[in-house]
């Protein structure tokens, strides 16, 4: 805050406040009075501080900045805002935890969100992502179950490594990902020190309409680095703001984090004969496949002037796709299509799209109107179209082919249609055996065996033996041996 004269108090409707003091009463020991309705204006706003936190990826933090174009992708997209090299966009970009309350600490075991927000000239662009490439789980109604196997019991109310072990054996598909939380990739010393990834499969879409499915990587430009697990566990005592300090901080000193942007491009016919589900969330696309291409750079350089406004209130929501961008039939991403604006409109309010952090720098003339806190309105533009009187209207020539593709078939509820490598162990073992260093490897196991140590039961300690022999029989054998059954 700098130095200045301060202002006269108000109240909220901006009549100069009486007192920063004292309450109005009868004499001074009292009663108080109704009539003070600056003390009750205080009070009854106090009550209401808070929103709903959000049910995962409470606890965070954010930064502004923008992503700069430094490569010509128009082959592949008609997006406006990546359509020139130097094209620079205004971004958001919130970093969080997932299992942990809005009051948790930044520094646990933990995958972490990386979600940006895009102020193109077509509208918002949202990418709500992760640090790692995969997700637990294939199909989102699979989500609410592994989120609660993460969270507070509702006996105990205290997290149970024995419910996130239970689910994670009985859930092959989490396999890869539960790989990447249990390596140091699982405790990033600082959210400038981690990748970011778009994870989903998406769609892009050139200006002759020819299709790619595509997959982003944010490549930390600051370098990968990792806590050990009792480095992690040290801070977690001795500053548990740690990774919020850490970019406000590393902002404030001018050392602007920056992130490079690798696309994965794929032929778009090439995915029905792909040797894996390449919409699956739960596997990669290995780089000697797909090498990924240079597109541009995000640099973040603006703290927030204020925490709630601009990182509580801020709503992602991967449906906010701009022409050129399009979903993918990954069922995980079609879930989160719907809800993101779902919990959106339940935690912040209907009309969340109108608070400056989440409104867009294109103009809106929707025909959507009025709801709870509405002060951004079309006047009297028309409330319907077809209209007769100048009401806005679409531009189907320009915007209206389908980001989509072919679908036949009988409705079903089902797994994937198999691919002919769509093992869930594979990829988790090529990270073990052809990627982490003898070091990884030992943090790996050392993590594992910790987290298994801590109040899991014998029957699910087995099938947790079980379920990393299948990553490798080594890794099993070394688990095994950690937690004391051991051949
Ligand atoms: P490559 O050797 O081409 O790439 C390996 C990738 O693994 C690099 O992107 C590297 O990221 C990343 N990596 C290194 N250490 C870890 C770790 N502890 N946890 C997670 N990722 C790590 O191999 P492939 O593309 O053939 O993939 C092999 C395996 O690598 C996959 O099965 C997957 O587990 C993992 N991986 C692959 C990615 C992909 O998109 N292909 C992305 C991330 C992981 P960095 O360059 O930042 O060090």
């Amino acid at each position: 805050m700098t130095d200045r004269r301060p202002p006269i108090t108000t109240t909220d409707a901006g009549i100069p406040a009486p007192s920063d003091e004292f309450s109005l009463s009868v004499g001074p020991n009292g009663p108080l009075l109704l009539q003070d309705h600056y003390l009750i204006q205080k009070m009854a706003q106090f009550n209401r501080e808070r929103v709903p936190e959000r049910v995962v990826h409470a606890k965070g933090g954010g930064a502004h900045g923008f992503f700069e174009v430094t490569e010509d992708v128009t082959p592949w997209t008609k997006a406006a805002f990546l359509g020139q090299p130097g094209h620079r966009t205004p971004v958001f970009v919130r970093f969080s935890t997932v299992a942990g309350e809005l009051g948790s600490a930044d520094t646990v075991r933990d995958p972490r969100g990386f979600a940006i927000k895009f102020y193109t000239e077509e509208g918002n662009y949202d990418l709500v992502g992760n640090n790692t490439p995969v997700f637990f789980v294939r199909d989102p109604s699979k989500f609410q179950d592994f989120i609660h196997s993460q969270k507070r019991m509702p006996d105990t109310n205290r997290r149970s490594n024995n419910a996130q072990w239970d689910f994670w054996t009985l859930s092959p598909e989490s396999a890869h990902q539960v790989t990447i939380l249990m390596s140091d990739r699982g405790t990033p010393r600082t959210w400038r020190n981690m990748n970011g990834y778009g994870s989903h499969t998406f769609m892009w879409v050139n200006a002759a309409g020819e299709k790619f499915w595509v997959k982003y990587h944010f490549k930390t430009e600051q370098g990968i680095d990792n806590f050990t697990d009792a480095e992690a566990r040290a801070m977690t005592a001795e500053d548990p703001d740690f990774h919020l300090r850490d970019l406000w901080q590393a902002i404030e000193r001018g050392d602007h984090p920056a992130w490079r942007l690798e696309m994965q491009i794929m032929p778009f016919e090439a995915a029905a004969d792909y040797r894996f589900n390449p919409f699956d969330l739960t596997k990669v696309w290995p780089h000697e496949d797909y090498p990924p291409v240079t597109v541009g750079r995000l640099v973040l350089d603006r703290n927030p002037e204020n925490y709630f406004a601009e990182v509580e209130q801020a709503a992602f929501e991967p449906a906010n796709m701009v022409p050129g961008i399009g979903p993918s039939p990954d069922k995980m991403l079609l879930g989160r299509l719907f809800s993101y604006p779902d919990t959106h409109r339940y935690r912040i309010g209907t009309n969340y799209q109108q608070l400056p952090i989440n409104a867009p720098q294109a103009a809106v003339h929707s025909y959507n109107k009025d709801g709870a806190m509405r002060y951004r309105h079309n006047g009297d533009q028309p409330v319907y179209a077809p209209n007769s009187f100048g009401g806005p209207q679409a531009d189907p020539e320009r915007y209206g082919e389908p980001a989509g593709w072919e679908v036949a078939g009988e409705i079903i509820r089902s797994a994937y249609q198999p691919h002919r490598e769509d093992d869930d162990f594979i990829q988790p073992g090529m990270l073990w055996r052809e990627v982490l260093s003898e070091r990884d490897r030992d943090h790996l196991v050392a993590n594992i065996v910790g987290h298994l140590r801590d109040g899991v039961e014998p029957a699910i300690l087995e099938r947790a033996i079980e379920y990393w022999r299948r990553v490798d029989p080594g890794l099993g054998e070394r688990v095994a041996a950690g937690v004391g059954r051991g051949a």
